[in-house]
């Protein structure tokens, strides 16, 4: 077998599970491609700020191997060239590929690792730390170390970014003094699992699912109790981890010292009873709603490279709502919605289109409070109209996604408290799977590129068509999720 080396990606996949980081250099076919949100915008971003060294090359190329490719870094250093994006640097069983490495005006060599973020942060500078722990023992003389993020001053003036501006460059040399002795255990140790290849024991916990899902949470959930204490809504790592050495193992293992929140006990209590248990406040409150029930969702965008002048990046604007109206318990809903065009910023046209609707509606329903966080944002910014909405959204508002938390448990759930998850639980008719946008963070990518003058009129008219599908969808399933619930009396 060929010898593995330990990547900057494959030690932080070590922190919190070693056993990732094994199943990831030796397993991969046993787990789901991952995915990350941010990567599109981290692409654009290192792009963006490669124009800071006008004369950089890039290396690199498929099928090298890590050899091949530091080798093709060593020429390239001899070379003329005054920076090298993505070089590839290789240390015995330790290998990177640095985002830039650039001549410094003292000599010897600058190394600049580019985040989307607007600020420095600890997990960017271990990140750094790897880095310059390779170059170090590769033997690359270097001079200083630097984190290029976004400058959060920046506003887009309009025209083409200048990188100069739109990046500010922290020095962070001294502090990888620190950093490196830190960091030198942890890679020993990542070094130890890698060579002895063996899957390290490490029992399943919440960050198998949290920040992100892992690619192998079906491989490592295969023989996990379903009502594992790992899955219940609202614990922390530390929190199962403490639940264990007490031996308790399930969910309904835990009483009611453990778990203090009125939904983990309603979780616990319908595993133990296998039933849907509901609180009184559920149709307590939804005896209160006040007709026409308008229901509403919106979509928005927050680019890391702003789209428009006067804004900042990843500024959030609202390019779409949907809603639907109910006018009183026996009508059926009308759809209505909103979707900007694009060619300028939508926020002004978005809150003149939904003004109406909030003006009418008796009780305004939305899930989570994206849709009142986001009025609030534009509000703040002065687009006109905005204060007034989310005056009335305050007033008017019933968040369905608290509701549901605070009022019902299905065993069919799942642990989770998404529209995407309840909805399939209460509503079996209504799905999103066959949709082609599945998310917010599709939707935004949807619009762009339908706004987007290089999108044909074909393309556009098509994502047009799924944006519209989707953002309906979310509306409808809250207008048939309000029907269901009001059928539901109270349990307990
Ligand atoms: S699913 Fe969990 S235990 Fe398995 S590798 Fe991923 S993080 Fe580790």
């Amino acid at each position: 077998m060929r010898r593995k080396l330990l990547s900057k990606s494959l030690f932080k996949a070590s922190e919190p599970c070693q056993k990732k980081l094994v199943l990831l250099a030796y397993h991969r076919h046993l787990g789901t491609e991952a995915t990350n949100a941010w990567a599109q915008s981290g692409d654009e971003i290192g792009q963006l700020a490669r124009l800071l060294f006008p004369d950089g090359v890039t290396l690199g190329g498929v099928g090298k191997s890590p050899e091949e490719l530091a080798a093709d870094t060593k020429e390239a250093m001899e070379g003329p060239r005054q920076a090298l994006f993505e070089a590839t640097f290789l240390s015995e069983d330790l290998v990177c590929r640095a985002d830039i490495v650039a001549r410094h005006p003292l000599g010897g060599w600058h190394l600049i690792e580019v985040k989307s973020g607007k600020s420095l942060k600890p997990e960017y500078l271990q990140d750094l730390a790897f880095q310059s722990l390779v170059l170090t023992q590769a033997g690359i003389d270097l001079t200083q170390v630097s984190l290029a993020h976004v400058n959060p001053d920046y506003i887009y003036p309009g025209g083409a970014i200048v990188p100069e501006q739109f990046f500010h460059l922290e020095d962070v040399t001294a502090l990888m003094a620190e950093e490196i002795p830190n960091l030198l255990p942890k890679v020993e140790k990542a070094l130890e699992l890698i060579r002895s290849s063996a899957i390290p024991l490490t029992e399943v916990n919440t960050f198998c699912r949290s920040p992100f899902p892992c690619p192998f949470y079906d491989h490592c959930h295969k023989d996990v109790h379903p009502h594992s204490v790992h899955f219940l809504t609202g614990l922390n790592r530390k929190k199962v981890d403490e639940f264990r050495s007490e031996e308790k193992r399930l969910i309904t293992d835990l009483t009611d010292r453990d778990i203090s929140q009125g939904f983990q006990r309603r979780i616990r209590d319908s595993l133990a009873k296998d039933r849907t248990l509901v609180d009184r406040s559920l149709p307590t409150t939804l005896a209160k709603l006040q007709w026409p029930l308008v229901f509403v969702d919106f979509e928005a965008i927050s680019p890391a490279i702003p789209l428009y002048p006067g804004t900042k990046s990843f500024q959030r604007m609202a390019f779409q709502f949907s809603c639907h109206t109910v006018a009183d318990p026996h009508s059926n809903p009308e759809p209505g919605g909103f979707l900007h065009p694009g060619g300028e910023r939508p926020d002004s046209a978005f809150i003149q289109a939904l003004t109406p609707f909030f003006q009418k509606a008796g009780t305004i329903v939305y899930y989570s409070d994206f849709e009142v966080n986001l009025l609030k944002s534009l509000s703040q910014e002065g687009i006109p109209g905005a204060a007034d909405c989310e005056t009335l959204i305050r007033r008017k508002g019933l968040d369905l996604y608290k509701l549901i938390k605070q009022g019902i448990y299905s065993p069919a759930f799942d642990f989770s408290f998404s529209i995407k998850d309840v909805l399939p639980a209460l509503v079996p008719h209504l799905s999103y799977d066959s949709l082609a946008i599945q998310d917010g963070d599709a939707a935004a990518k949807a619009w762009i590129k339908m706004t987007a003058p290089t999108t044909s009129t074909e393309d556009a008219s098509e994502i047009e068509q799924n944006l519209l599908t989707y953002c309906s969808l979310d509306t409808l399933a809250m207008v048939e999720l309000v029907k269901v619930l009001r059928t539901f009396e109270a349990t307990v």
